[in-house]
């Protein structure tokens, strides 16, 4: 209870600062801390963002518990951490721990998973420690659209899990963790997006995430529903809003145009922490890649882009309150707060609500 009421606290205390214009010396705590465990993958996914990795030294490498640890200080006062970025978290060999380490430390803990190394052992350890929300990606309703997308991937397999997982559960009277599927769109499986609200609602799940494909790779450059027709796209989302409300199930859907006129909050709310331990504002910043398409005089731009990394910090080094409230931090929020972005947060297309 007394983890909570920190928590509470601080994001009074931000709403307080974000009221007196926003923050340059930081009185509060991030909202949400995000790690980077792993950049392992069972997967070779279709535009998977870890091909942009594959050629650097943090490739195929994990976060070490000690570091971690390092970070556990800072928990009481977020509200939630997320235990995935660039690879499948249970990969690593002490993903249970880490688990462990932060509901013990009282924060509220989620991830991402390709759902196809559970088993029923697996799934009441998740349960019993109580994470609080596990986010499955799903790109497709039928077997063969979805493993031509999540290369490696078998659909009765991840299916099972999602069964297992919800079983798991009532057997052990939990309504945790939360069930949630994440759906990646592209030009392939847009006719897929209309099925998925019944889809969802068959495994008893009620929140369907979907999100544009992040254009890495040549592949999501022709992928990309940037490229597809905007109309014929729109009226496809308009039948799955339909379909959702009539499930009952609740669904964002990304937009095709950009958004003007909306600032990015990440700096002002999160941290990333990669699997070296370097702390940057975000998962788009924490490495350098190659994009396809990029912001260029306030534009859609379709144009291969060197997307440099923006460290901030080393959790190795610092704790990772010293960080936020540091020197280097509070300069990228400045920057924020003055709208006089430098690369790569003026070419990022996140904020202009089309990802
Ligand atoms: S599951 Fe995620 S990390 Fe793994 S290959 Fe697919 S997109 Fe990449
Ligand atoms: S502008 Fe993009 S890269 Fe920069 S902090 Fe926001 S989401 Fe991250």
């Amino acid at each position: 209870m007394a983890v909570r009421m920190k928590a509470i606290a601080n994001s009074l205390l931000k709403k307080a600062q974000g009221m007196l214009g926003y923050p340059v010396g930081c009185l509060y705590y991030p909202s949400f801390i995000q790690f980077d465990i792993t950049t392992k993958c069972n997967l070779d996914c279709v535009g998977c963002p870890r091909d942009n990795i594959k050629e650097t030294s943090v490739i195929n490498t994990d976060l070490s518990v000690e570091t971690f640890r390092k970070a556990i200080s800072i928990f009481p006062f977020v509200n939630s951490v997320w235990l995935h970025s660039y690879g499948e978290p249970l990969m690593h060999n002490d993903f249970f721990e880490f688990v462990r380490l932060a509901k013990s430390a009282g924060v509220k803990t989620y991830f991402y998973s390709n759902g196809m190394l559970w088993n029923r052992e697996k799934a009441k350890k998740i349960v019993k420690l109580g994470a609080d929300k596990v986010v499955f990606s799903v790109d497709a309703t039928e077997k063969k659209m979805l493993e031509r997308i999540r290369r490696g991937a078998n659909f009765e397999r991840i299916i099972g899990t999602i069964k297992t997982l919800q079983e798991t559960k009532e057997e052990m009277s939990s309504s945790l963790p939360e069930i949630e599927l994440c759906m990646t769109l592209r030009k392939e499986n847009l006719s897929e997006l209309p099925k998925m609200p019944a889809f969802a609602k068959k495994l008893g799940i009620r929140t369907v995430f979907c999100q544009n494909i992040l254009t890495y790779t040549k592949d999501g450059e022709e992928s990309s529903l940037y490229k597809a027709d905007k109309e014929s796209a729109l009226s496809v989302f308009d039948e799955a809003m339909e379909n959702a409300k009539k499930e009952g199930i609740s669904m964002r859907l990304p937009g095709l145009e950009l958004k003007r006129g909306k600032k990015c909050e990440f700096p002002s709310s999160m941290m990333h922490v990669r699997v070296d331990g370097k702390v940057s504002a975000c998962p788009y910043c924490a490495y350098p890649f190659k994009l396809q398409y990029c912001i260029s005089g306030g534009k859609l731009v379709n144009m291969e882009t060197d997307f440099a990394e923006h460290i901030v910090g080393d959790l190795n080094k610092d704790s990772l309150e010293t960080i936020w409230k540091g020197k280097k931090f509070t300069a990228l929020r400045k920057t924020f707060r003055g709208n006089c972005l430098e690369k790569p947060h003026s070419q990022c297309i996140v904020p202009y609500g089309i990802h």
